[in-house]
């Protein structure tokens, strides 16, 4: 069943000339990230991220902020890209998919060696001074935060400072638009990871030809897609990547 689904993808893979991936918090559980949604294991069940990494709590209360939701972002720092992100990254340089549009913010498919990545929701690499704008390292920000300067406070103004990841109440980054122009385009959108629950990014798959889902549970979307399958993304996209290099 799951072989003629992965023949399935391929054959649309193969056909079409211009794909696009969208991935989401799923592909990286396997890193060993968590993701918000999963049942049992998403970390909206034992924290409410909206409740702590939003503008609203760092302009109110900026020492909650660091103290209970800038964590969350440090521990997806030190952790390594799995075969769903590496598969990806070879399907780039086979010049079967043409990028991806990501809503993470853990820079593993950079690290897998994805080159066209468009980040939709920001990224922890860099922070950025809510006055006078400067950007700092990522690193830099935490270091103040480890020794204690809580909120940490920009060097060169006083400013507050806060990472480069897009919260509850930002407005998304210009990668966003970016993403919304490519896929207008593209014939394929293959989206891996995501519940597809998180406004605006939900309504790409709409803008798209044709859809395809990998998601271990299902989303809203499955009606509309042209293909669903239910199966971790690094088991999937693996068997994708194998039967497509049988055919170079
Ligand atoms: P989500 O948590 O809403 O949904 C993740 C989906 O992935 C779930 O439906 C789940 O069934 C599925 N999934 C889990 N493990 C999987 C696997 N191994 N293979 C295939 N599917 C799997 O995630 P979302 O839609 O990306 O929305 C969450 C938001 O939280 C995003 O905006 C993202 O920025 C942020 N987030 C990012 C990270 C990260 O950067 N790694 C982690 C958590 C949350
Ligand atoms: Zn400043």
């Amino acid at each position: 069943m799951i072989n003629n689904k992965i023949q399935e993808v391929c054959r649309n893979i193969k056909e079409s000339s211009n794909t696009l991936v969208l991935t989401g918090a799923g592909i990286s559980t396997e890193s060993g990230i968590p993701d918000f949604r999963s049942q049992n294991t998403g970390l909206w069940e034992k924290i409410d991220p909206m409740e702590v990494l939003s503008t609203s709590v760092l302009f109110e209360n900026p020492q909650k902020f660091y103290k209970e939701g800038y964590s969350l972002l440090l521990d997806m720092e030190d952790v390594q890209p799995n075969k769903g992100h590496v598969a990806l990254a070879k399907l780039e340089e086979m010049g079967l998919i043409k990028g991806i549009i990501t809503q993470n913010i853990d820079s593993l498919h950079q690290k897998a060696g994805s080159k066209k990545v468009l980040e939709v929701h920001g990224h922890i690499r860099t922070g950025t001074c809510l006055d006078c704008k400067s950007k700092i390292n990522l690193r830099k920000l935490t270091n103040k935060v480890e020794i204690g300067e809580i909120p940490p406070i920009c060097d060169k103004c006083g400013g507050l400072l806060r990472p480069d990841v897009v919260m509850f109440g930002d407005r998304l980054p210009d990668d966003f638009d970016r993403a919304q122009e490519l896929i207008q385009d593209c014939e394929l959108l293959i989206v891996v990871g995501s519940s597809l629950s998180v406004a605006p990014v939900s309504f790409l798959p709409q803008m798209a030809s044709k859809v395809i889902l990998i998601n271990l549970e299902p989303t809203h979307f499955d009606r509309y897609a042209e293909n669903v399958i239910n199966e971790k993304s690094g088991i999937v996209l693996t068997k994708v990547l194998e039967e497509l290099r049988k055919g170079e």
